[in-house]
């Protein structure tokens, strides 16, 4: 842009000095022509570039197993809702599939690979639908996962986990060799406290789905202070 002002600069010094030829425009002109070519070509390139560097970007926060969101994406995001004033209540939960190595041990790692899948996909989905814009399910990595439900209570949430718990037990994973394989899962509720570090509050979520684990698997903890049935309670 600066040269091609500069070249609009020296045709006007040339029309004042009298010294407009044929020549000199044709040259003027087809410089500026150039410039424009040229602009308009770093234009292109500069946006192919930024395309390219918001699809890494994307892809370095999925997980390649399941496309789930990882952790890099869980901690933007918690950036993110904290900065939002719209924003008053953050819920992050902490799950983990029971006994998972066993299914590993017994079918194999493909097998565990579809169970991995096939549970994604119905936190995703069951978590999505119950908050529209507000729910996000993250893969922490192996057979742990993460959600964050922002302007919900943990009474909500758990309500949900709690049905996906119950829908699991009922119904058992078919892979796609025909091996059933029935699962369930640990977790636990905690809020994201104002001003608290994230991984604060995720070492708390684990120390409470740790507790899950001691008293029988299967459960959902939280440190919600209203009672609701069958919640085991722990307060921080
Ligand atoms: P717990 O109920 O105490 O959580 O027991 P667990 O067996 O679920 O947990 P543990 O930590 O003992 O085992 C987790 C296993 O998950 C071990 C590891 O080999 C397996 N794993 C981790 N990542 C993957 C993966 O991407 N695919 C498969 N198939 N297995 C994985
Ligand atoms: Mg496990
Ligand atoms: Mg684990």
């Amino acid at each position: 842009m600066a040269i091609s002002s500069l070249g609009l600069v020296e045709l006007v010094l040339l029309a004042i000095n009298n010294r407009f030829t044929i020549a000199n425009i044709a040259a003027a002109t087809f410089g500026l022509l150039l410039i424009l070519i040229f602009e308009g070509q770093r234009y292109k390139n500069e946006i192919k570039n930024q395309q390219r560097i918001n699809l890494l970007r994307r892809e370095s926060e999925r997980d390649d197993l399941t496309g789930l969101l990882n952790y890099r994406a869980l901690s933007q995001e918690i950036k993110a809702l904290t900065q939002n004033r719209s924003i008053h209540n953050i819920v992050i939960g902490g799950l983990d599939i029971d006994h998972f190595k066993k299914i590993n041990d017994t079918y194999g790692h493909f097998v565990g690979n579809e169970v991995l899948n096939h549970f994604s996909t119905v936190l995703c989905n069951r978590i999505h639908t119950a908050f529209p814009n507000h729910g996000y399910v993250y893969r922490f990595g192996g057979e742990e996962f993460s959600i964050v439900v922002s302007n919900h209570s943990i009474k909500e949430v758990y309500s949900v986990l709690q049905l996906i718990e119950e829908e699991m037990a009922g119904q058992p994973i078919t892979t796609k060799e025909g091996i059933t394989v029935f699962i369930s899962f640990s977790a636990s509720l905690t809020n994201h406290l104002n001003g608290e570090q994230l991984d604060d509050t995720l070492k708390w979520a684990d120390k409470m789905l740790y507790s899950v684990k001691n008293s029988g698997r299967g459960w959902i903890v939280t440190d919600h202070h209203t009672s609701v049935k069958k919640v085991h309670r722990i307060d921080r």
